[in-house]
């Protein structure tokens, strides 16, 4: 068949634009399809620094300095469950004093490979996406935004004809490839109906923005004031993003179990509002300040697909795998996936573009392994709950902690704090009696995690 473009992409976010520009400055015809028109706001705001390298590679990161996002130069924790109890009470695994209410990172502690500085950055997604899209557009795909995908027909064993609504009539183009990279939406996912609900985590998150919050007021000491904060509250499996957006804005979101807004039934707001009370500190100082944006909820987001390429298709970003956001992992992945799958597409292409399943074999490897750490990672993490800072805080794990925080996962060895927390929880889980048992979270993760 005749076609249209070497690959078509479906969808404009990180992972969609990432893979476009890696894909056309190499000369190859890109055709992005995307449904909306940006700038469009998004969920999703706090960059890790593993996203630096592929900034610099794709040659964006100027455009990204010069928008002024607040730098983020660490990550900080804060517990309130702590203060109820004697703080010098406290014991980390050493049996020496461990603070558990304010736990700190700051990412100029450790060298990482291909980050060329010491901070990354919040974004609003919205002008962040679109700087990533008109940046593929410059370096020469064509993009086709306000036009959904509809379908992707694999019957021709040659090539992929794509079906997308284009001003209110179906239109046709042919691909050899398709990347999917619609996000959570997973087109490809739910058409070939590869898509599994995880087993463990079901969070509901409901977020906003607030003018005005003091930032300073909440932070242990007045460098952290733009760092990411999570905050522990005193609920199960339950914590608040803070992140900036700009001098003044900070965005909020609670995530807690789907089950427990369900059993709550109330609405976004009045939920929002009785979670955050939970923690009167965090209450008192939203009330000082402004909601300038309506309240929105994400539910459903945690799943996996048993394939995430084949013949003709490469899945990416969302579209091929979402966990859990807490530890601000999304982007990189979307934008390290669309890097890693780039290199086996150029092989593929420069040999004969046939771009059958087995040529994206170094992609599913390095994916399966990354994201499987990031899953023990999280699962851990979901059911240390507070005692997690005693890790940042241990010399000995410290700078291991910093480098999954970075982002630093595609790597064949497994990182040895990841080794040692879950030893660690092993032991605690059967120990009744351990000082840390009762603040052990209540999900709990198979121990081997779904490979997709
Ligand atoms: C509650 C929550 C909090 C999060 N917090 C963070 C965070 O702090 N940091 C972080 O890095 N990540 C975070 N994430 C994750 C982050 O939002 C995603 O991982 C990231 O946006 C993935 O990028 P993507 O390009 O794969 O998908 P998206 O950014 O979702 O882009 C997909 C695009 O595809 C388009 N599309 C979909 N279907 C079609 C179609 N059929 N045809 C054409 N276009 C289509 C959509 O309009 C969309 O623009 C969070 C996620 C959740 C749920």
């Amino acid at each position: 068949m005749d076609m249209d473009f070497d690959v078509v992409i479906v969808g404009g976010g990180p992972a969609g634009s990432t893979a476009a520009s890696y894909l056309a400055r190499e000369g190859l015809s890109v055709g992005l399809f995307e449904s909306e028109l940006f700038p469009r706001p998004h969920v999703g705001e706090s960059l890790v620094p593993a996203t630096t390298p592929v900034l610099n590679e794709i040659g964006a990161m100027e455009k990204i300095e010069k928008a002024g996002f607040p730098r983020k130069f660490g990550a900080a924790w804060t517990s309130a469950e702590s203060r109820n109890v004697p703080h010098n009470g406290f014991r980390d695994l050493n049996g020496a004093n461990c603070d558990f209410r304010i736990a700190e990172v700051t990412f100029s502690e450790r060298d990482q490979e291909g980050v060329d500085r010491d901070h990354t950055f919040h974004v609003d997604r919205a002008k962040f996406d679109l700087i990533l899209l008109k940046h593929a557009e410059e370096l020469g795909a064509k993009v086709f935004s306000g036009v959904r995908v509809l379908k992707l027909d694999f019957s021709d064993p040659d090539g992929v004809r794509v079906v997308t609504r284009m001003g209110g009539k179906e239109v046709d183009f042919r691909t050899r490839l398709v990347v999917d990279a619609s996000g959570r939406q997973t087109l490809l996912g739910r058409q070939l109906k590869l898509k599994d609900a995880d087993p463990v985590f079901n969070q509901y998150a409901v977020h906003t923005w607030f003018e005005g919050l003091d930032r300073q007021a909440i932070a242990g000491r007045s460098e952290q004031a733009d760092f990411i904060f999570i905050h522990f509250l005193p609920l199960e499996d339950t914590w608040v993003w803070q992140i900036p957006i700009t001098d003044t804005v900070t965005s909020i979101g609670v995530v807690t179990q789907k089950s427990r807004f369900a059993e709550a039934s109330a609405d976004r707001e009045k939920f929002f509002w009785d979670t955050i009370a939970t923690r009167p500190d965090l209450l008192e100082a939203l009330k000082h300040s402004e909601r300038v944006e309506q309240f929105k909820a994400e539910g459903d987001y945690s799943y996996s697909m048993r394939q995430i390429c084949g013949d003709r298709f490469v899945m990416i970003g969302d579209a091929a795998r979402f966990v859990d956001p807490i530890f601000s992992s999304g982007v990189s992945i979307a934008m390290n996936g669309a890097r890693i799958a780039c290199q086996d597409i150029l092989e593929a292409h420069h040999a004969g573009g046939a771009y059958r399943k087995e040529e994206f074999a170094t992609y599913e490897r390095l994916m399966r392994g990354g994201v499987r750490r990031w899953y023990e990672f999280i699962s851990i993490y979901y059911r240390l709950n507070i005692l997690f800072t005693a890790f940042v805080q241990d010399p000995r794990y410290r700078l291991d902690v910093l480098k999954m925080l970075q982002g630093s996962f595609y790597e064949d060895e497994e990182p040895k704090a990841l080794t040692a927390m879950r030893e660690i929880v092993t032991v605690v889980e059967n120990d009744p009696t351990h000082l840390w048992h009762p603040y052990l979270g209540t999900l709990r993760a198979p121990s081997a995690a779904p490979a997709f």
